[in-house]
């Protein structure tokens, strides 16, 4: 048996501990999965922890995916692209840092959203779960417009994300209301929403509208979104669940089991 665990702060509202021991479950593996509160100071000894043989790796989450590269031993093509990791996975006593933010974005576009190619995006927040997004967006063909609280922190990611072809998103100043008129889509990837907010409170909102938060509840975005016409909401919770697929297979080295998974989440997204 191996442990599997999630750092971040806070994680006491994690949805992922039930969408994994679910998964370890179906495939009649007996490794668990644990969230572990760790606050800043606290995260090299965490990822130190993982170096032993019980341990499978760990997920990463706000407001870590960045500072934890410092302490791996290797990344990823798709993680040092993006500059961010979801998940490590321990390799003999080497911690490799991967993103299946991507993958879990791609995804869970492909599944509700997939008409949504070459148009221009706006993406709030430019922590890693906005880097991985704007990444997959790239790969789309979008024009992809960053906004963030801290401006330098959007400027930070405009200048490190790259696609294969070398594009990068465009900084607008926050909180860029005025560019959702011109956009066929939003992306909310700051954790606002988490306690009932909607981050674009009073805003119209454009035909698509992706929120990150993944909550037990709909968010008050996605409630929006679904009572409003022709808008298409992606809901967090569908890319929480392909992330965390594609960490069982990093893990594991067997195909995710999505159904069970799907089951484990407290609600259909
Ligand atoms: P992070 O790296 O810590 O970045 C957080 C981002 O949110 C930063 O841009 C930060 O702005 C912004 N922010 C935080 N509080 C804010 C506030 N009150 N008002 C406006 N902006 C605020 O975190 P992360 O890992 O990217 O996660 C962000 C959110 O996305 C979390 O809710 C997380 O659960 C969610 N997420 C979900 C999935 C999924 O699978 N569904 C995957 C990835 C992330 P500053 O730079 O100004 O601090």
């Amino acid at each position: 048996m191996a442990d599997a665990y999630l750092f971040g702060r806070p994680v006491s509202h994690s949805l992922s501990p039930a969408l994994h021991n679910a998964a370890f479950a179906a495939l009649g593996l007996p490794h668990r999965y644990v969230a572990r509160e760790v606050a800043d100071d606290e995260l090299r000894e965490a990822v130190a922890s993982l170096r032993g043989p019980q341990a499978l790796g760990a997920n990463v989450t706000i407001p870590h995916k960045e500072r934890v590269m410092r302490h791996l031993d290797g990344l990823s093509d798709e993680a040092r692209r993006c500059g961010s990791v979801n998940t490590i996975v321990r390799s003999a006593s080497r911690l490799l840092g991967e993103n299946t933010d991507v993958a879990g974005f791609e995804r869970a576009l492909a599944e509700r959203a997939d008409l949504l190619r070459a148009a221009p995006v706006l993406v709030l927040g430019a922590g890693g779960g906005a880097r991985a997004c704007v990444l997959a967006l790239l790969r789309r063909d979008c024009a992809v417009l960053v906004t963030n609280r801290t401006n330098e922190r959007a400027a930070a990611l405009a200048d490190a994300v790259t696609d294969e072809r070398g594009r990068r998103a465009q900084v607008v100043a926050w909180p860029g209301h005025g560019a959702l008129t011109r956009v066929a889509a939003v992306v909310n990837a700051t954790p606002v929403g988490l306690a009932g907010e909607d981050p674009l409170d009073g805003q119209a909102l454009p035909r698509v509208v992706i929120d990150l938060v993944p909550t037990a509840r709909e968010t008050a975005l996605v409630r929006r979104a679904r009572s409003a016409a022709q808008c298409t909401a992606v809901d967090g919770l569908l890319m929480l669940l392909y992330q965390a697929a594609r960490s069982v297979t990093l893990w594991t080295g067997a195909d995710a089991p999505i159904a069970a998974m799907r089951a484990a989440l407290p609600r259909s997204p």
